[in-house]
């Protein structure tokens, strides 16, 4: 079986008040009724039922951020941590509903008109309506300037052309901000890029099958199709031609949040390494004891220290508002690689045993790429990181 007995022993956060604690508290008793029994299955079947999704967004943990009267209590970013956390503990198959609630959601309560907000906002926070966000494209790669998907603007519609492809929560839903080129003409490209809503049911919306991923298994993942989908000129999010400038705004609170869960992850692997070490023996006595293991252990714990500090820090600064792009885009590419080793040596520590297919540290290890690649590969990152320190 699957260890999926929740971290503990939390240090107090400095942007924690009492408030945050309760929620996570009722958060965490939340999920371990109602998702950690049927985790193992979820990750089986490649996605979480509807079910999960509405519990937890009619019980008040999705979108708390939102005005009340959009279905929120005007949260601060301090609950989109303990979301984001809290669901990682359990898994990275549950990263799909902290995209929807932290990721896609902002886009429309940023720069959706009232209507918008109203028709989607409330849906968003009970869990009613599920999100995703359509950017990557099967040949763009990372040049975002370059998306070939279209959208000519006709009659009071635009007509959308192309595909997209490794789309979160892409099969199931219910609604689809797309990323498409509305200026084909634009003399920068970066200004030919606008945001789309897309319903479900829009006809020549056709939706690929799931993908086979190699990790958060439980989060599914889709091809999505656009044959002469019409969506009308209302559907515009925001500005037309401000696509890019909308993604870039967003891009700082998503690779944190990317940052966060791969630390969770991290933090987990070390946990269950740990439990793994004390008791496993060889040679009569518990290779904890050996030496190598301690300073393995020792490393590990340092990382882990200097990745927190940092992310902390980090989540301070978001929350007052500071323009951290960079620092952000730092912490994600570093602690993204650092989780990376920590899995190899925990794997190491496991040795046999951790290839064993029902042990939660060969899950982790799996599951530990994944948020190399969202928001962005590494090459983005640090080009983003050279460019601010000017190169
Ligand atoms: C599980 C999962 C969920 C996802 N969810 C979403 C989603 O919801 N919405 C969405 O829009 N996208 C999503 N994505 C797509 C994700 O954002 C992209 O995979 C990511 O941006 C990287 O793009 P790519 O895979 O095309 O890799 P590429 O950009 O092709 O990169 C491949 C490799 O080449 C390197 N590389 C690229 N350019 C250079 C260069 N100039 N110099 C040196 N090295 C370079 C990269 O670092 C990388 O190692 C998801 C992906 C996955 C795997």
């Amino acid at each position: 079986m699957f260890n999926t007995v929740a971290v503990t022993n939390d240090k107090p956060r400095s942007f924690f008040k009492k408030e945050h604690l309760l929620f996570q508290q009722s958060f965490r008793e939340f999920l371990e009724k109602e998702a950690i029994p049927y985790y193992d299955q979820w990750e089986k079947d490649g996605e979480v039922p509807r079910l999960l999704w509405k519990g937890i967004g009619e019980n008040g943990f999705l979108c708390p951020w939102l005005d009340v009267e959009f279905g929120g209590f005007g949260a601060d970013f301090g609950y989109s941590v303990v979301l984001s956390e809290e669901l990682e503990r359990i898994g990275s198959g549950l990263a799909g509903i902290s995209i929807h609630s932290d990721v896609v959601a902002p886009y429309i309560a940023s720069f959706g008109t009232i209507d918008q907000k109203h028709r989607y906002l409330p849906k968003f926070s009970t869990g009613e309506m599920i999100s995703a966000f359509a950017l990557s494209e099967p040949g763009t790669g990372p040049e975002l300037a370059n998306i070939q998907t279209t959208a000519v603007k006709k009659d009071g519609y635009y007509r959308i052309n192309g595909a997209k492809t490794f789309i979160t929560n892409g099969l199931r839903a219910d609604l689809m901000i797309v990323a498409c080129k509305t200026d084909v003409d634009a003399v920068s490209s970066l200004d030919g890029i606008s945001l789309l809503l897309v319903d479900k049911d829009t006809p020549g919306l056709t939706r690929g099958r799931k993908l086979e991923k190699d990790g958060g298994n439980g989060s599914e993942t889709a091809d999505l199709f656009f044959d002469d989908v019409a969506v009308p000129v209302g559907n515009l999010l925001g500005e037309e031609g401000k696509g890019l400038s909308y993604i870039m705004q967003n891009l700082q609170q998503e690779r944190l949040l990317c940052a966060i869960g791969s630390l969770v992850a991290a933090k987990d692997m070390f946990r269950l390494t740990k439990g793994y070490v004390k008791e496993r023996k060889t040679f009569n006595k518990n290779i904890s004891q050996c030496q190598k293991t301690r300073f393995t252990i020792a490393e590990i714990a340092t990382d882990i220290q200097l990745g927190s500090t940092f992310v902390d820090d980090l989540v301070c600064k978001h929350m007052n508002g500071e323009n951290i792009i960079t620092e952000v885009s730092m912490a994600k590419y570093w602690i993204t690689e650092m989780s990376k080793r920590i899995s190899v040596r925990c794997m190491q520590l496991h040795d046999g045993y951790g290839h064993k297919g029902d042990e939660k540290i060969i899950r982790r290890h799996r599951d530990i790429t994944v948020p190399s690649f969202h928001t962005g590969s590494d090459a983005t990152v640090k080009t983003l990181i050279a460019n601010h320190n000017g190169f």
